[in-house]
């Protein structure tokens, strides 16, 4: 049976213009619940991983509207908060479609941990916008008074920017490996995990930053010996001459021929960027198939009938 993990895009859980309401995302992760579902009809294990850009972003809204009465949380705190209210949705619908489908398959998420190195170039250039715009007087105390790094953001107001280290190791990895194995459906790595640091006597603790989920995806992917690493997201595939006349969806390329892409500067920064670098990785690390598509079409993708899909010839 072919191990897969299922990397989902911000567009599994809320599509674009909305406001995330409870019903909202519901409606969305059930959708996508019913893709996953598919997937482990069709015979393949899965194991699901997903973005939380917008859900942690709220999260950081509410500490802040509610600093005076509740004390505000950290960063990793806040990610544990929206990767445990991402997995229960999750849990939920991906169990009720799993019935529905005649498929009594056990469902569980796991918070999850990822290591970063700590001399890590990305600390000394935090890029990542955070949390809600505020004027300059906000950003001017919070870098005077709590060291954060604030940066004006195209006239929209002040935002806070943290670093955005590359992910090095799961830290649930074992359990989340001996779950797959177990036959269970794993949900794990959650805005790609938990930024922690590790000190040299092997002690973790948590840190203001971010990991891209597309990079985890590969390292648990990696980890846990998966056939497929399978990013889902809200274009067809990666495309040559994104956005400009002569653009061209990639179908069926080899894994050299997406590098030369790569070093031509085909694919965003912050976007389709680190999703091509995570299937790039995946198959120099040993894996078989990376395939990047739309979330509607995951069942045909995992099979390589849809999307770009990459392997090693
Ligand atoms: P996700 O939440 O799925 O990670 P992202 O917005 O990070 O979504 O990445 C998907 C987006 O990448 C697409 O909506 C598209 O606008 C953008 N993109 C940038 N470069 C490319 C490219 N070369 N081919 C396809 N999409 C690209
Ligand atoms: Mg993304």
């Amino acid at each position: 049976m072919a191990t897969l993990v299922v990397a989902l895009g911000g567009n599994a859980i809320l599509q674009r213009g909305e406001r995330g309401t409870a019903e909202e995302q519901r409606k969305n992760v059930d959708i996508t619940a019913q893709q996953i579902a598919l997937l482990v009809k069709q015979g393949h294990r899965v194991v699901v991983t997903h973005g939380n850009g917008p859900q942690v972003g709220n999260i950081m809204i509410q500490n802040e509207a509610a600093r005076d009465q509740v004390p505000p949380m950290p960063m990793d705190i806040a990610g544990a908060e929206s990767q445990g209210m991402i997995g229960y949705m999750m849990q939920m619908y991906i169990r009720n479609r799993l019935r529905e489908m005649g498929l009594d398959i056990p469902v569980a998420t796991i918070i999850t941990q990822t290591i970063v190195d700590s001399e890590d170039p990305a600390f000394s250039n935090p890029s990542k916008p955070v949390g809600p715009f505020y004027d300059r007087a906000w950003a001017e105390k919070r870098m005077k008074e709590a060291g954060e790094t604030w940066i004006e953001d195209s006239g929209r107001g002040w935002r806070r920017v943290v670093p955005s280290p590359d992910p090095k190791f799961i830290v649930e990895g074992p359990s989340i490996k001996a779950l797959v194995e177990a036959g269970h459906l794993v949900v794990a790595s959650g805005g790609g995990g938990i930024p922690v640091i590790m000190s040299p006597d092997g002690k973790l603790s948590g840190i203001e930053a971010v990991i891209d989920k597309d990079l985890a995806a590969e390292r648990l992917a990696t980890y846990i010996g998966a056939d497929t690493l399978l990013i889902l997201t809200d274009v067809p595939g990666a495309a040559v001459n994104f956005g400009t006349p002569s653009q061209r969806w990639l179908g069926k390329v080899s894994l050299e021929e997406l590098e030369r892409y790569q070093a031509e500067g085909h694919f965003r920064k912050g976007s389709m960027g680190p999703k091509v670098e995570a299937i790039i990785r995946f198959l120099r690390n040993g894996g078989q198939t990376g395939v990047i598509a739309s979330l509607d079409r995951a069942v045909d993708a995992a099979s390589g009938r849809a999307g770009t899909v990459v392997t090693k010839t």
